[in-house]
């Protein structure tokens, strides 16, 4: 069993940190929020009043932080992981950030001798109390292989997707997908529904059909063809919107980057930005389909 600093004990860190507790290894974890660290505790882990106090106990070390800013300060600030992990530790970043500083951090990882991982997730909440999270690890071969007892007291799928910064790049790429998917399947239901086609038999057909996809056939999201979706339950999220439009928005940073024509990824990116403007963060993302519908516009 190992011993394991973990940083950002959030919605999905503080799932994660408990379930490598129950996997048998000897946790210490910090967050800004103190009763995060209180919680842990309380499940079987260990205090640290610091992130620099972790990552001095870990063999492993694993943050799960809001965005790029929080990583690079948590990694390389003064009393930053970089300056205080143990020299052995292997190093491996869970949130979801800019491909740029994923692969920035790494880069100053491996040259301070450590090595390191970006290794986000998808699944959610839910996915993380479970431990069935899915892992788009980037790093060397070598090093995820010494990452996978831990990974998979976390997850079940833990995919290995090349140098760093490519887990980052799986995860947006897979993201845009679904942001764009999402809303052109609330595109056919809205005018299903003015050409007087039941949403049921769009979907019974769509769903044997081409127009097959995951965020019709799991996420659909008009109420009724799919009960375990977020519209049966006034979009509870699930997913925010809020997430959606920041997986979107470093999806389109990325195509800054590399210089690559993603129109439809821009219009998702504009689309969810005026949906959560409109008051929409929390709700799940699935719920843009009342920004499509628009139900009082005349004809
Ligand atoms: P969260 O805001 O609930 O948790 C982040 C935690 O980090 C907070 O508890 C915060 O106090 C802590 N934190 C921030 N700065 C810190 C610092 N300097 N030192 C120590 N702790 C610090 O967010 P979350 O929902 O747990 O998401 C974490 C990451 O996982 C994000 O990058 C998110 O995009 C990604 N993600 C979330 C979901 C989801 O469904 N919630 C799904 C997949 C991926």
């Amino acid at each position: 069993m190992a011993t394991i600093g973990f940083i950002g004990l959030g919605n999905m860190g503080a799932p994660m940190a408990a379930n490598l507790v129950k996997a048998g290894h000897r946790v210490t974890g910090f967050d800004l929020v103190r009763k995060a660290v209180e919680t842990l505790q309380a499940k079987g882990g260990n205090a640290a009043a610091s992130a620099a106090a972790a990552a001095a106990e870990g063999e492993i070390v694993i943050t799960m932080l809001p965005a790029g800013p929080q990583v690079r300060s948590v990694y390389l600030g003064n009393d930053g992981l970089l300056a205080h992990a143990r020299n052995d530790a292997l190093l491996i970043d869970c949130s979801t950030i800019d491909v740029e500083t994923a692969r920035a951090v790494a880069a100053a990882a491996a040259a301070a001798g450590f090595d390191m991982l970006d290794a986000p997730v998808s699944g959610g909440v839910g996915g993380a109390e479970a431990a069935t999270l899915t892992f788009m690890v980037g790093g060397e071969e070598a090093v995820f292989a010494r990452a996978q007892p831990v990974l998979t007291a976390m997850g079940r799928t833990i995919v290995h997707t090349g140098p760093a910064g490519n887990g980052q790049a799986a995860k947006i790429c897979n993201n845009m997908i679904l942001g764009v998917s999402m809303i052109a399947v609330c595109e056919a239901f809205s005018m299903a529904e003015r050409l007087g086609l039941p949403a049921q038999t769009l979907f019974d057909i769509a769903a044997k059909s081409s127009g097959q996809c995951w965020a019709l056939t799991s996420y659909c999201p008009v109420p009724g063809p799919v009960p375990s979706s977020p519209a049966n339950r006034n979009y509870t999220a699930g997913f925010t919107a809020a997430m959606m439009l920041k997986d979107l928005r470093l999806a389109q940073q990325a195509a800054g980057m590399t210089a690559v024509p993603t129109p439809l990824g821009a219009a998702a990116a504009n689309l969810y930005q005026l949906f959560v403007d409109d008051g929409a963060a929390e709700l799940d993302f699935s719920a843009i389909y009342h920004l499509i519908r628009k139900p009082d516009r005349k004809i």
